[in-house]
């Protein structure tokens, strides 16, 4: 733990106080990741930014045309928010596989996607739903598919103090089905994961966006797969032809919680199902 801990009451402030604050510093915000890395001694800042009380951080908003998630929004809000539920089917899904209904009482959206893991859950859930993050450096504000902002494993984008605002979503009439498969039913980190939306008209899937968890160096978004999939009919013949090609496109390795080519093979699983569970 470091010694100093400052807590910010709003966006102005917290700019106010960086420039006197010890360079080895870093967000805190549900604490999830960051005291778990902590007490595994893999943490070293000389200071915390507690960045859960900030006003700014904490809501869900609608627009006409997309849903906003403020980063700070915790991930047991989401399960409870309507418009999250309608706008973002995938998300909502994934929602149940996230850790415990405690923890999930405590880690944030942003805080997901700022640590940069390959198998953050609410992530790949994003990343299918087209989402963009909105981010902020003091007076600068750039708004990124949020995709783009995954550069390897714990490699983000994120420039130094640079803060994740909100996630941007789209608003589009869709379905989304989200797959785990983990060591347990639930509360375990995952082998593989198979995020997917569909806007479907009839039996024909007019547009997809498959995007996958824990077999690529960053949350894939399955780019030929999802173009592949526009304009087919929704049916077993085209389930199994896409599981065959979103094996191509993952890069999965071998390493505690699974091997490579076992990760390979199910990710052509869960998206075959996933495409069945379509409605
Ligand atoms: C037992 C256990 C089970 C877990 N199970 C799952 C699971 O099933 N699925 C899953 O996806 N994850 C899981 N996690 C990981 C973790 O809970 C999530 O990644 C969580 O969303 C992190 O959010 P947080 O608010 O706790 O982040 P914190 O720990 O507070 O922060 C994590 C990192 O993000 C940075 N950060 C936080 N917020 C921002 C922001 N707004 N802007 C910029 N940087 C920021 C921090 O500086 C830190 O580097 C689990 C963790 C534990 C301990």
């Amino acid at each position: 733990m470091p010694e100093i801990i400052v807590k910010p009451s709003d966006l102005k402030e917290l700019w106010e106080m960086l420039p006197g604050l010890p360079a080895a510093r870093r967000y805190l915000a549900g604490g999830t990741d960051i005291v778990t890395a902590d007490n595994a001694g893999a943490e070293s800042s000389e200071c915390w930014i507690d960045i859960s009380g900030l006003p700014e951080l904490a809501a869900i908003k609608e627009t006409a045309g997309a849903l906003f998630i403020g980063s700070g929004v915790k991930i047991s809000e989401i399960e409870n928010s309507k418009a999250a539920r309608k706008w973002c089917p995938a998300l909502a899904a994934a929602i149940p596989h996230f850790a415990s209904p405690s923890l999930r009482n405590m880690a944030t959206l942003g805080g997901n996607a700022a640590n940069g893991s390959p198998c953050a859950d609410g992530v790949c859930a994003l990343v299918a739903e087209g989402a963009y993050v909105l981010l902020a450096l003091k007076g600068k504000k750039r708004r990124l598919p949020l995709r783009e902002l995954f550069l390897g494993p714990k490699r983000t984008a994120l420039k130094k103090d640079e803060l994740i605002l909100a996630f941007e979503i789209p608003k589009r009439p869709h379905a989304g089905v989200y797959l785990k498969l983990g060591p347990r039913a639930y509360f375990g980190i995952s082998k593989a994961a198979v995020a997917l939306t569909a806007e479907l008209s009839g039996g024909t899937i007019k547009r997809a966006v498959v995007a996958l968890g824990s077999v690529a160096p960053v949350p894939l978004l399955a780019v030929k797969t999802s173009a592949w999939l526009a304009g087919r009919q929704l049916s077993p013949q085209t389930a199994a032809a896409a599981a065959a090609m979103v094996k191509a496109e993952v890069s999965p390795i071998t390493d505690t919680r699974s091997e490579a080519q076992y990760r390979r093979e199910m990710c052509g699983v869960l998206l075959e199902r996933a495409l069945g569970g379509l409605r």
